[in-house]
Order: structure tokens, then C-alpha cells, then sequence
């Protein structure tokens, strides 16, 4: 299994394939919202390449421990937007705030009326004045740590990328959270925090970040603003997690949401 051990983000200079700014993309297509408080909004995800963070159980592992994408200009960007009828769009990752072409794009979508949600780690506020009508933020949770025990996307890591995931597990757990970022999109846009949830245990953590976001902020934060998500990217996977974490939405007040891409489509891409 390859392991970068860094983001690949930035290998390619984009002025030799693209003119003007432009962004890596791993996937531009027209679905179904599947988390959230829009699920089952039809919507345009925009996929961008790269990551700051290496979660074990990521499910876009093409954009983070395996980057892979081509560039595309923001003009092509708005033009492929425009090839679906949808007009919510979605921008992913990877983690897309990684990269300032994402401001200019979302800017851009926003001024043909487009509804942008961006899908966000929340390590990386975006200006105040950025055109997001939904920041769905999904702060890491200890239990995201990769591990060489608890290696990405399930598999097994050969000998030499072990100390890659070595390297990674120290960064990811030294950047993970970051309460002023999550202050500011707090702050600054529409929110909803989104949650994957590994079991039961996993709540402890939740609630101690909650009561430090609500010490910080002047924005309320609902319990219905704080959405919990079973872990997994199949059905299989998803059977295992999601009762557990229903009750613990019962018994905390915050909201449930389910996976709908992954009870529809399973793992396939583009979905
Ligand atoms: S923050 Fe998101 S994109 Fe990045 S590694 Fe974690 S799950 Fe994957």
C-alpha cells in the first residue's frame, strides 16, 4: 500500500498544464448529499486533492494518503459545475481549505447563485467575507489516528512506509484540533459539526470539545447543531457502528445522520 508521507499537493506546477489559478481535482460529479442536515439534496461535489491530516479510517483515501488528480482552471471548475442541473454544490476533499484557489472558486460558484457547502476538517478558517453558506465541519477525533496497529483505509502497511505512518500519527494528532479555527468558522459561516463516531466512546471527547467551542464563541451552538456519524465506508462496515451511535444521539440530544451514499451506493466512487 503506497504511503505518502507528505502532501502532494503542491508537485505540480499548475502554470505548466493550466493558465490561472487552478486546483488538483480527484472527482467532479452530480449525487445525492448523503451526511448532514442536506441529505438527499442533489448536489455537485467538487473533490479536491490533498490533505492535511491522515485519518486511518479516510474515506477518500485518493485525496490523502494516495493523492491523485489533474488540475483544472476555476473557469473549467464553474463550467463542469454547470454541466448538471443541481444547484447546490459541495466542496470536498481531501481537505479543500488547504488550498487558496478554493476561496477564489467558491467566490466565483457563489456569484451564479450557486448554494456552496464546503466539507471541512476545520483546521483552516477561510475569510469572513468567503461565500459559504454551509461550513460542514468534521473536527478529528482521537479515534481517527492512524496507527501502525490501525493503518490507513483498513489495509496493511509494508515495513518501509511504517515509519511514514509513524511520522503521520505525531502530525495528525499535533493538528487535528485547533479551537480558534473552529472558533472562526463558527463565527464567520452557517455551521454544522459532523462527527465520525467509532462507538460509545468516542462521546466523552465530543462533549469536552463542545463546551470549549460554546466557552469561545458568541454564537450559539445547538445540540442539534452537533451531528454524529457512524464510522465506515461500506454497509457492512456501517451495520456495525450505526445503532450504537443512534443511541448515543438519543441519550446526548445531538442529531444523528446517516451515511445515504453508503446505504445506497456502498463504496463505489462518485458517489
Ligand atoms: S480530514 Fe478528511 S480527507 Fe483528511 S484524512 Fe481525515 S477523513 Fe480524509
Amino acid at each position: 500500500m503506497p504511503v505518502s508521507s507528505e502532501p502532494r499537493v503542491d508537485d505540480r506546477d499548475p502554470a505548466s498544464k493550466v493558465d490561472g489559478p487552478a486546483l488538483p481535482i480527484n472527482e467532479l460529479f452530480e449525487s445525492l448529499q448523503g451526511e448532514g442536515v442536506l441529505a438527499g439534496v442533489p448536489s455537485v461535489f467538487i473533490r479536491t486533492s490533498g490533505c492535511n491530516l491522515r485519518c486511518w479510517f479516510c474515506d477518500s483515501y485518493h485525496t490523502s494518503w494516495e493523492p491523485t488528480h489533474a488540475w483544472m482552471g476555476l473557469e473549467e471548475i464553474v463550467d463542469a459545475v454547470a454541466e448538471f442541473d443541481a444547484n447546490h454544490v459541495v466542496l470536498t476533499g481531501g481537505e479543500p481549505l488547504i488550498h487558496d484557489a478554493s476561496i477564489s472558486l467558491i467566490n466565483r460558484l457563489a456569484d451564479r447563485g450557486y448554494h456552496i457547502t464546503v466539507e471541512t476538517n476545520g483546521t483552516i478558517a477561510p475569510p469572513p467575507e468567503t461565500a459559504i453558506d454551509l461550513a460542514s465541519i468534521s473536527p478529528k477525533l482521537a479515534s481517527s489516528t492512524p496507527t501502525p496497529e490501525r493503518p490507513p483505509a483498513g489495509g496493511e502497511v509494508a515495513a518501509d512506509e511504517s515509519a511514514a505512518v509513524d511520522d503521520w500519527q505525531q502530525r495528525h494528532e499535533a493538528n487535528r484540533i485547533d479551537y480558534d479555527a473552529l472558533a472562526a468558522f463558527i463565527e464567520r459561516f452557517p455551521f454544522q459539526l459532523k462527527f465520525v463516531l467509532t462507538g460509545r466512546g468516542d462521546l466523552p471527547e465530543i462533549e469536552t470539545l463542545i463546551d470549549g467551542l460554546r466557552a469561545r464563541t458568541e454564537t450559539g451552538i445547538a445540540d442539534t447543531d452537533v451531528l454524529l456519524m457512524p464510522e465506515g465506508q461500506t454497509r457492512s462496515q456501517l451495520a456495525e457502528t450505526r445503532r450504537e451511535v443512534a443511541e448515543v444521539a438519543v441519550e446526548s440530544g445531538y442529531r444523528y445522520t446517516p451515511r445515504l451514499h453508503v446505504d445506497l451506493w456502498n463504496d463505489a466512487p462518485e458517489t
